[in-house]
């Protein structure tokens, strides 16, 4: 059942430094999903509001890449002030459009805030290199250029976090930016966009276009859109990443997921438990880098005895309530796939040792689900192998960390693992041979700082340079080698 508010927020696009109507009149309802009660509407945007939007980044961009580095840093000093002064009421908006626990938001918010701490350090940055004589009075340098305007796509799950991936650090570096935020949680774009331009960025620098499908082809066949960043499950990664590198942009796609946790024999189980239900239910499971999967190495029971115990005591509910920790998932139709999961993990013979449906009918309101526990599950099963995205956690058998790295290495996914162990031997064997790109020893949820890159391998990732680190600032910059012969 939706509810509708009398006076529902008509979100706008954010072009060349004004709040615009879209062209096209088509439009979306933003559901809060622990309500499901209306909180705007989003527009549907079109190509022509994407070429507005591109218009006005380029023209910026003429401008925005001679300004000097320490003046544009000096911008993101003063946005990295406003967004701490806005730390709650930020929270409280990713709570009110995605649902998460507003600890967890409060969480994300400062994941934000770190991204733009470090593309503040631009002209430590964007230095070049240089060596003298490299042949007989000849010398070297290299400088770092800006590509132009950079397309940003991103997903419902952090609408704090990965918007402040990618523009602070593509601004930072010299570019312009057009952001297209995700559909379902589109109204913290509009808080930072507002704060960005109270820290004096100049119009046209940052632009937001709202919509799905057409705004997305729109920025990807757009010749003057350089680059795309792309945030967001993974059949949409593959088709962004092969259609703009087939259009001859620089390309960044992070996709799905599918982690595995190795829960060794020798773990101390109270903290791997309290460990894996963080970070399998936080967020209502909806994290690129939850817990979806445990891989218990000989006998387990103890483990699914006492992961089951702390499963049931999870309060479920509304993330504005400081003891919840189990919110509801983005939307029902989200839910129903998740439903439908469920479904074939019994048909398949796995054992559902704890079923999170009858808690639907305790939460009418809102997409609610509770924490379901798969156990006995095999590597070959379609709910060990596909990304479920939900509180459905699924366990797996192991009889030696061998077989647990062979289970790792058979997914197709490769974002994050974790090991829960105090063997050296194993724990340096995992660090070797687990087929992942970011690991955790002992870390629920393995997620890298903004000074370090972030992504993940195979199919959690198309595309060669990371977001965020050294790597975020080559995706955003371009060399340019000059030699220099001094004999004249
Ligand atoms: P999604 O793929 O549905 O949407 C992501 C973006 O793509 C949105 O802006 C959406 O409008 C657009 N989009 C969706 N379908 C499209 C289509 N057919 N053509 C063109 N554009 C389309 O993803 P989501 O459900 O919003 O986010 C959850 C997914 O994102 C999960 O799979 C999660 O693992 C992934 N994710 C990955 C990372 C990572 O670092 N690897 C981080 C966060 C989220």
């Amino acid at each position: 059942m939706t509810v509708i508010k009398k006076h529902t927020v008509k979100l706008k696009n954010y072009i060349n430094g004004e709040w615009v109507e879209a062209c096209s009149s088509d439009s979306l309802e933003v559901l809060n999903p622990a309500t499901s009660e209306v909180i705007a509407t989003v527009p549907l945007s079109s190509k022509e509001d994407v070429d507005q939007a591109v218009k006005a980044a380029n023209i910026a961009f003429q401008t925005w890449k001679n300004t000097p580095v320490p003046k544009r840093a000096r911008i993101l000093y003063k946005y990295h002030y406003l967004l701490t002064e806005n730390h709650e009421k930020l929270a409280q908006l990713v709570v009110k459009e995605n649902g998460k626990a507003y600890k967890e938001a409060y969480g994300e918010v400062q994941r934000g805030i770190e991204c733009v701490e470090f593309a503040a350090g631009a002209p430590t940055l964007m230095m070049g290199e240089t060596l003298s004589n490299i042949a007989e009075d000849i010398d070297s340098e290299m400088y770092r250029y800006p590509l132009g305007v950079v397309g940003g796509i991103t997903p419902f799950n952090f609408p704090m976090m990965v918007p402040l991936w990618m523009f602070p650090l593509a601004i930072a570096c010299g570019n312009t930016f057009v952001l297209k935020p995700s559909e379902r949680t589109p109204l913290l774009a509009s808080e930072l966009v507002e704060l960005f331009t109270q820290a004096g960025a100049p119009k046209g620098v940052l632009n937001i276009v709202h919509g799905a499908h057409d705004v997305v082809n729109g920025l990807i066949e757009h010749e003057d859109v350089k680059a795309i960043s792309f945030v967001g499950s993974q059949p949409v990664a593959k088709y962004v990443y092969e259609r703009s590198a087939a259009q001859g942009k620089r390309v960044q796609a992070l996709s799905g997921a599918k982690n595995h946790h190795v829960v060794m024999p020798d773990a101390n189980l109270e903290k791997a438990v309290s460990h894996i239900i963080s970070s399998a239910y936080g967020s209502a499971g909806q994290r690129c880098m939850a817990c979806s999967a445990v891989v218990v190495v000989g006998d387990g029971e103890e483990f699914v005895a006492a992961l089951r115990e702390k499963a049931d005591e999870l309060l479920i509910g509304n993330g504005l309530d400081e003891e919840v920790l189990l919110t509801p998932v983005i939307r029902d139709s989200h839910r129903e796939k998740v439903l439908q999961y469920i479904d074939i993990g019994v048909k398949e013979g796995a054992t559902l040792v704890r079923d999170g449906r009858p808690e639907m009918e305790q939460h009418k309101e809102g997409s609610f689900l509770g924490p379901t526990i798969f156990d006995h599950v095999t590597p070959d099963m379609k709910i060990a192998k596909d990304e479920i995205f939900a509180p459905v956690l699924s366990l797996l058998r192991a009889k030696d960390l061998n077989e647990a790295l062979s289970f790792i290495r058979k997914s197709r996914y490769g974002n994050g693992a974790t090991i829960y162990t105090k063997d050296a031997a194993a724990i340096r064997q995992f660090r070797e041979e687990a087929d992942a790109g970011m690991l955790g020893i002992n870390v629920g949820v393995p997620a890298t700082m903004a000074f370090f890159p972030f992504s993940g391998w195979k199919d959690s990732f198309y595309g060669d340079l990371h977001v965020n680190g050294k790597d975020g600032v080559n995706f955003f910059t371009r060399k340019k080698m000059i030699t220099s012969r001094f004999d004249y």
